[in-house]
Formats: structure tokens, sequence, C-alpha cells
């Protein structure tokens, strides 16, 4: 398993904060045998994180990004995280849920923004703090403040494993809201994760531990969509 792990925040480029959640979550991920190939520092700003989340999700199996979840302005992971999947934030039920059961929060009293995670993510919630995390695919979000951060990352921490996956592309000419009826029924006759990235052609990466599967859904997907001419 490889995976790449985006710190977010003008603070640690400045200097100003010693970037130990790369370095802890780099131990971490070691010695459970997954490979971190990249650990990228971003600013605080909404289309470097989307531009680095969206490189990183199409070419390793997760990535991890922590900072930047709180309430306040310059807070803009979760609206970098949401444009890399071409979506955007909206208020989640169960982060409300959550806030006002376990944090003790009146809904009244929560600043609008606390409770949005992008569109399709879940949350992951904050053992230490406020500020709830999410998964998006293969996108975990976590927050910056280390205890929090590896409050979460415990509870995250069995996706991380250092078993043999096994990938197959298949490239369809077609526009990808074209393909989602078809990338449904992969998912419901496969076990397999099936990452889509639009660009001239739909790169659809198919992933999983079971290679057998992995290649009958790569087989199925190369005669349901239309390949594009050599
Ligand atoms: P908050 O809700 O407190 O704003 P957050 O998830 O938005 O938390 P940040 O605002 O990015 O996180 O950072 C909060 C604090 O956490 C920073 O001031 C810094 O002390 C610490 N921190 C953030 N990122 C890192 C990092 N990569 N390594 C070590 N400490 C960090
Ligand atoms: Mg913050």
């Amino acid at each position: 398993m490889e995976v790449a792990v985006v710190t977010v925040g003008d603070e640690i480029l400045a200097g100003q904060t010693i970037n130990t959640n790369a370095t802890w979550l780099g131990t971490e991920l070691e010695k459970r045998g997954v490979t971190v190939e990249r650990m990228t520092t971003v600013p605080d700003r909404t289309a470097d994180i989307a531009q680095v989340v969206n490189e990183f999700r199409a070419r390793y199996d997760a990535v991890i990004v922590t900072g930047g979840l709180g309430p306040t302005h310059d807070d803009v992971t979760m609206e970098g995280v949401a444009a890399a999947f071409g979506t955007e934030l909206a208020a989640d039920e169960a982060v409300l849920d959550w806030l006002t059961t376990t944090g003790g929060y009146s809904a009244d009293d929560l600043a609008p923004q606390t409770t949005h995670i992008p569109k399709r993510a879940t949350m992951v919630r904050n053992p230490e703090g406020v500020a709830p995390g999410c998964q998006i695919e293969n996108v975990f979000v976590l927050p910056g403040v280390p205890s929090e951060m590896k409050a979460m990352f415990e509870l995250i921490a069995d996706e991380f494993v250092g078993e043999d996956r096994y990938t197959q592309t298949v490239v369809a000419a077609e526009p990808e809201s074209e393909l989602l009826t078809r990338l449904e029924a992969v998912r419901e006759q496969f076990s397999v994760n099936i990452g889509s990235y639009p660009g001239n052609n739909v790169r659809l990466r198919v992933t999983g531990t079971n290679e057998q599967q992995v290649d009958a859904a790569a087989t199925w997907l190369r005669k349901h969509v239309r390949e594009p001419e050599e």
C-alpha cells in the first residue's frame, strides 16, 4: 500500500510550526508496512490543497491530509478536498448529531461551517476536540492539533495495512457523468474500489486486495465502456 501525506498550513511553511504530524504519521504507517511515497506541505489555500489532493488520490492508494479544519476563515482544508472531488461542502447530519450529543453543543450555537464536510464524505469523529475529520473515497482528512490528529488516526488505522493491493486501469472515452451507472454496477458485482479521474479521457482505476476480483472488474469495465481509439 502506498500513501501520501499532505500537511496544510502557512505556519508550517513559515517555519513557525515543526511538522511533527508528518513525522508521526510516517512512523506509524511504516510500522504497519505501508509505504509513504510523498509528504507535501501546502499553504492554507483552497486551490493548492485541491490540486495536490487530486494528484495524490489518483496516484496513491490513500492520502492523509492534516490541518486547517477549524471553523475560522483561514481553515480551508475541507473546501480544498471538496474541490479535489469536484464537489462542495454541505451540512452533515452525522456531524450535527455528534456535536450536539457527544460534543454537548446546542445546534443554535454552532457556526454553520462547523457541521460542513464535503458531500459524499463520511465523518470521522474527533475524540479529543471539536472539529470532526472525514473520509471521502481514499482521502482521509484529520485535524492539525497533534493530539487530535493522533487520536483520530487510531480510528482509521485499520485502513492502513501493508497487504498486497492490485490495480488495473481502464480508460473510457466518455464523459464521466455518463459512466456513473456502470461504475455502480461494478461496485455491486465485485469487491473492488474504483477511482474515476477525468481528463481528456476518464481513467478508471480499479484496486483491491483480491487479484481475481480486480481482474474480473477491469474485464467487465473494458467490455462495457468505450475505450479510446489507438
Ligand atoms: P483548530 O480547530 O485548532 O484550528 P485545525 O485542524 O484547523 O485546528 P490548524 O489550524 O492547521 O489545525 O493547526 C492548529 C495547531 O496545530 C497549529 O497552531 C499547530 O500548533 C498545530 N499543528 C498544525 N499542523 C501541524 C503539523 N503538521 N505538525 C505539528 N503541529 C501542527
Ligand atoms: Mg485552525
